[in-house]
């Protein structure tokens, strides 16, 4: 499965509990890469002045990290929800070419829907540390230039489902699990 959504679109939460649910592992990429920066890692150089500044990292570097994570065993046998990937359309070719050689495919792509003013103020109050509001602006305006195209690529794999993300964590989680049952049952439409 992949989730995708605003900065800010409560991806994040709702894929802790969809990972819970179901019995996949959860993969976000933003995650990987904070932690590789707290670890003080190769990868991590390079990286924190790039998410500082809300920019993203280069799609080779990306779709390294995310074919060796996606060949663990672990995802082999439970299935993965790629959470902030992939982000531009050399990343979802990318992603169907590692799924291709995994001889793996993907089964859903959920849009959690949240319009740009509500991510904009949930953002300003969670203050992560790499929250500042240029950083906010500028990866906002990312999306809608490089991910936000990412969804007609989706739907054109008849994969694509719009769900609204604005309401309670419950009840949010609530229509995911919907869509998801059905998608995981009979493919998608
Ligand atoms: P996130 O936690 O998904 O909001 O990601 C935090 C930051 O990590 C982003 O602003 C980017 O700088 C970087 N990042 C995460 N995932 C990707 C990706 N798939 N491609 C490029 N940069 C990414």
């Amino acid at each position: 499965m992949v989730i995708l959504g605003r900065q800010g679109s409560g991806k994040g939460t709702q894929s802790l509990r969809i990972a819970e649910a179901y019995g996949c592992v959860h993969v976000s990429t933003g995650d990987m890469l904070r932690a590789a920066v707290a670890e003080g890692t190769e990868l991590g150089r390079k990286a924190q002045a790039v998410m500082e500044a809300g920019d993203l990292v280069s799609d080779d570097i990306m779709n390294g990290i995310v074919a060796e994570r996606l060949a663990k065993d672990d995802i082999v046998a439970g299935g993965v929800l790629l959470d902030g990937f992939p982000r531009t359309a050399d990343q979802a070719d990318a992603l169907e070419r590692i799924l291709t050689d995994l001889g793996q495919s993907l089964t859903i792509a959920v849009d959690l829907d949240v319009p740009v003013e509500i991510v904009t103020e949930r953002m300003l109050s969670r203050r992560r540390d790499d929250d500042t509001p240029e950083a906010i602006t500028r990866r906002l305006d990312l999306y809608e230039e490089q991910t936000a195209p990412l969804l007609e690529w989706f739907r054109s794999h008849d994969l694509l489902v719009t769900v609204d993300g604005v309401g309670s964590e419950d009840e949010v989680f609530a229509r995911l699990r919907a869509v998801i049952d059905v998608g995981r049952s009979d493919g998608v439409g």
